[in-house]
């Protein structure tokens, strides 16, 4: 056999999962279809981030990626602030108040997925396979045959398919699952403000979907992803900039002053996927591959952390078995499906309860965000777990 592991997709949770593996020697190939580019410092902000909670910053750490982050660009946040534009509901959240330095870091895709494939330079039994895209695999009795799409063929017990939400692994395993279409697409880009962001994710629900403010190195910038119907936000592609300045400014009520300026903006369609089962025979999928959740939360990349470290400590623990055996892969997914379905539904309950035009719906979230705000026992609880702690 070629490798103990292969890994189809060297994105933020593949490279994640190979770092964590190849730490404890594993002999594992990654394979990433798509060269990430270079960073540098003075390059504008990529208009894809991500929240990261204090759970997956850990897990960072433990894979010894979390300098090459820093490294580049991080953004701490310490405070959180919702508000809901129907009426006075508030929920404030601040790092102070449950003793932590910080509620979680925004971070660029780019940085992240860079700074993971750096790590694992430092591991030698790693093979980073890039550009190398999977086209098919076939199974034997003792190992798994891997095709990719220049014609090689790689041996190994496990596949693992990493290789996000529209997985060919999971396509080829005939996997299947269930699709929630929101009929919503989040828009979005880099801003700057006239008043400064105070290191504080800012997030205004509308009717018609949530717009975030989340804080960039730079004072004055934001990332913002802005939910809306699916038309609506091709619409606001089109807009010139002067119009959307000044619809997005009134999105947020202009809490953080006027847009001065934007980047360049793009739009991703919003749907929930679940597979109905995350393994079969020598084949284990996670990440964005197993689910995609509405990223009101921002918590999509923070469950696909949690899938790689669940999966990394039962193969460590178990040196002796077959890491493709279904009945070790089952494991895995027994670790996993409640935590990811529960938020997955979660995010979909809020999304529904925000969305809501009813007048006793919008008194009830607008009072219960008031309430909760004043709870704060509750509202500590909350943020613990939005930290995935
Ligand atoms: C607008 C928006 C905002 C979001 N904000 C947040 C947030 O704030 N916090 C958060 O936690 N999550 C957020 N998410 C979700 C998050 O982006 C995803 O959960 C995350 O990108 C999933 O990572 P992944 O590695 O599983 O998949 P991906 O990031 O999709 O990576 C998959 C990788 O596989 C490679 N690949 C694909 N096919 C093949 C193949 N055949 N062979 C080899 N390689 C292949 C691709 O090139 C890619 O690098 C957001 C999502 C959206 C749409």
């Amino acid at each position: 056999m070629d490798y103990e592991i292969i890994i189809a997709g060297g994105g933020m949770v593949g490279a994640a999962l190979a770092c964590l593996l190849g730490q404890v020697g594993k002999q594992v190939a990654v394979l990433e279809a798509a060269v990430p580019p270079a960073f540098s410092v003075d390059d504008p902000f990529d208009n894809r981030v991500s929240a990261l909670s204090r759970a997956s910053q850990r897990l960072l750490e433990q894979a010894g990626a979390w300098d090459n982050v820093l490294k580049m660009r991080a953004s701490p946040y310490e405070a959180m602030q919702v508000w809901d534009a129907t009426g006075s509901g508030m929920i404030r959240f601040e790092a102070a108040e449950i003793g932590e330095p910080d509620l979680g870091h925004i971070v660029e895709n780019r940085v992240l997925q860079l700074a993971l494939l750096t790590t694992l330079k430092r591991y030698p039994s790693v093979e980073v396979l890039c550009p190398a895209r999977l086209s098919g695999f076939e199974l034997s009795q003792q190992q798994i045959q891997v095709h990719l799409t220049d014609g090689s063929c790689l041996s190994a017990q496990l596949l693992v398919g990493a290789d996000g939400a529209q997985s060919v692994v999971r396509s080829l395993a005939e996997l299947p699952y269930e699709v929630s279409d929101y009929a919503q697409k989040a828009v979005v880009c880099t801003v700057y403000t006239a008043l400064p962001h105070l290191e504080t994710a800012w997030q205004r629900f509308q009717t018609t979907g949530p717009v975030a403010f989340l804080p960039l190195p730079d004072p004055y910038a934001c990332s913002i992803v802005w939910t809306l119907p699916a038309d609506q936000a091709d619409a606001a592609l089109l807009w010139d900039e002067v119009r959307f300045q000044r619809e997005l400014g009134q999105a947020l009520d202009f809490r953080l002053g006027e847009i001065i300026s934007i980047g360049e903006r793009a739009a991703f369609p919003l749907r929930g996927l679940h597979v109905q089962s995350y393994v079969c025979e020598r084949v284990a999928l996670l990440g964005d591959a197993a689910h995609t959740i509405h990223p009101l939360a921002g918590q999509g990349v923070n469950l696909g952390f949690k899938d790689a470290q669940a999966l990394a400590e039962l193969i460590v623990a178990n040196e002796s078995i077959d890491y493709g055996s279904l009945k070790l892969l089952r494991r895995y997914e027994r670790a996993r499906r409640g935590d990811n379905l529960l938020t997955q539904k979660a995010m979909e309950g809020f999304s529904l309860l925000f969305g809501n035009t009813l007048a006793p719906w919008q008194l009830l979230r607008n009072q219960g965000l008031t309430t909760v705000n004043h709870l704060s026992r509750l509202k500590y609880q909350l943020a613990k777990r939005a930290m995935g702690l």
